[in-house]
């Protein structure tokens, strides 16, 4: 309740709620009670004893549920939900060069707006509120984000095969975009990886990005082997050629790691306010990757380390919830330890540390005065959830995609009880599935580039 109750009206609501309001590596705070309000696309008050009703132009009861910081998918290309399920059980070296390399030949622009639009829906209906997303034709998925409300940071990405375009076009689509969409665009400079982007090229797209005050988005260490053939050929880790071409330097957002040595530790800790790395142990368990990406050492370095899902043809889903779920496992698995990784520690590297790692901490990741208002509610009333001995576990353990039911982005509601409101559902799947069927031939016997690390 304002304090002058003849004061200006909130924009929404949200009444009754037990609100997470603050998370560290050991410590949850869970708000019973809790009313939201939104104003101008940010929190304005959060007051978990409220004495009255709120004044506002619109309000949520959310009884029964926890309100919590949007879910942050901080590594994707979205527009790949075409390839879901189109090239299972094979090594990675194939899954590029026998199905996903040859099926990107068919992909057009039309095409990464519908997937991307597809990609988007199931992130609103499992409570990502922010992706960082990685792909081609990228003024499609901007469009995608404009049209749908969400929020993204995305980066064109480039072979260095391509020529000077491929760099020139990421760095021109960057300025391009960057703060668009009342500000829920951001971007990145998106070389592929340093085994497919020249040193000059990375060097271009470091400068490029201090220029615009904009991060490096790229694929590096993605895994051990890569890693080792990086040292073997040039005699220096892909870590190690980030930092000599300068792009840890100007801000980087690295995904996979699972290949980053000891040895790189001090070079990410020396950048470590505007280097994160993003880990999707999904698609690694599935490409039978070890070892897991060194999140024990990377988070005692003070490097930050968020979630992500890759794309969906390689993890099948964009279900933040999932890999939040399966990192908290395997940690504790490849620790030996069970007291390891706690349902907090699972949860400050779903908010604040997923924030950081796209540099926007302190902005999303968090439920605090100021911050962006972007709010998931999520059901616990479920059998599966019930009773609530511990409810950081329930959220870690227990929980199911479709226990989210409402997902706000700067302020706006853009899922109410499960309904989408900026999505046609149905005539969305009826192009998308047709163009699916195309965009899977490979009988035209091409590739848009070759994987040999
Ligand atoms: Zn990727």
């Amino acid at each position: 309740m304002p304090d002058d109750p003849t004061g200006p009206f909130a924009d929404l609501a949200i009444v009754n709620c037990t609100a997470l309001l603050g998370v560290t590596a050991d410590r949850t705070t869970f708000a019973p009670g809790t009313t939201l309000e939104i104003t101008g696309g940010r929190l304005t008050r959060i007051d978990p004893n409220p004495a009255q009703a709120p004044r506002a132009r619109e309000v949520i009861d959310a009884q029964g549920m926890v309100a919590m910081p949007g879910l942050i998918n901080t590594h994707c290309h979205a527009a790949m939900t075409f390839l879901r399920g189109a090239a299972e059980d094979v090594a990675v070296a194939r899954w590029f060069n026998d199905y996903i390399w040859p099926m990107e030949v068919n992909v057009g622009e039309r095409d990464v707006y519908l997937g991307t639009l597809v990609a988007i829906a199931e992130m609103i209906e499992c409570g990502v509120t922010t992706f960082a997303d990685h792909y081609f034709f990228m003024d499609q998925a901007a469009q995608a984000v404009a049209d749908t409300g969400i929020r993204a940071n995305l980066g064109s990405a480039f072979f260095s095969s391509q020529g000077p375009v491929g760099l020139a076009e990421s760095v021109a689509f960057a300025e391009r975009w960057q703060g668009k969409v009342d500000g829920r665009i951001t971007t990145s400079i998106a070389p592929h990886a340093p085994y497919t982007v020249t040193d000059d090229d990375l060097r271009g797209a470091a400068d490029a990005a201090r220029r615009l005050g904009v991060k490096v988005h790229l694929h590096a260490s993605e895994d051990l082997a890569q890693a080792k053939a990086s040292v073997s050929s040039r005699g220096l880790t892909p870590i190690q050629v980030l930092h000599e071409t300068g792009v840890l330097d100007a801000g980087t957002i690295i995904a996979h790691g699972n290949g980053i040595f000891d040895s790189d530790i001090p070079l990410l800790a020396a950048t470590r306010d505007r280097v994160g790395v993003t880990h999707g142990p999904k698609g690694y368990f599935k490409f039978a990757l070890g070892p897991l990406t060194p999140i024990a050492s990377l988070r005692a370095a003070g490097v930050p380390v968020g979630y992500c899902t890759d794309g969906a043809a390689s993890n099948n889903t964009l279900d933040i919830l999932e890999s939040m779920r399966i990192t908290a496992l395997s940690q504790k698995q490849v620790r030996d330890d069970a007291t390891w990784f706690k349902s907090a520690m699972a949860l400050e590297m779903a908010g604040p540390e997923s924030a950081a790692v796209l540099g926007m901490r302190g902005q999303i990741g968090e439920l605090t005065v100021g911050a962006k208002a972007d709010v998931i509610l999520v059901d616990v009333d479920g059998f599966h959830c019930q009773p609530l001995h511990d409810l950081a576990a329930a959220l870690v353990y227990s929980i199911q995609p479709t226990d989210v039911r409402t997902t706000i982005v700067d302020g706006r509601v853009l899922m109410r009880d499960r309904q989408l409101l900026t999505i046609n559902r149905e005539a969305l799947l009826d192009e998308f599935r047709q163009r699916a069927r195309e965009i899977t031939d490979r009988t035209h016997g091409r590739s848009i580039q070759d994987y040999t690390n």
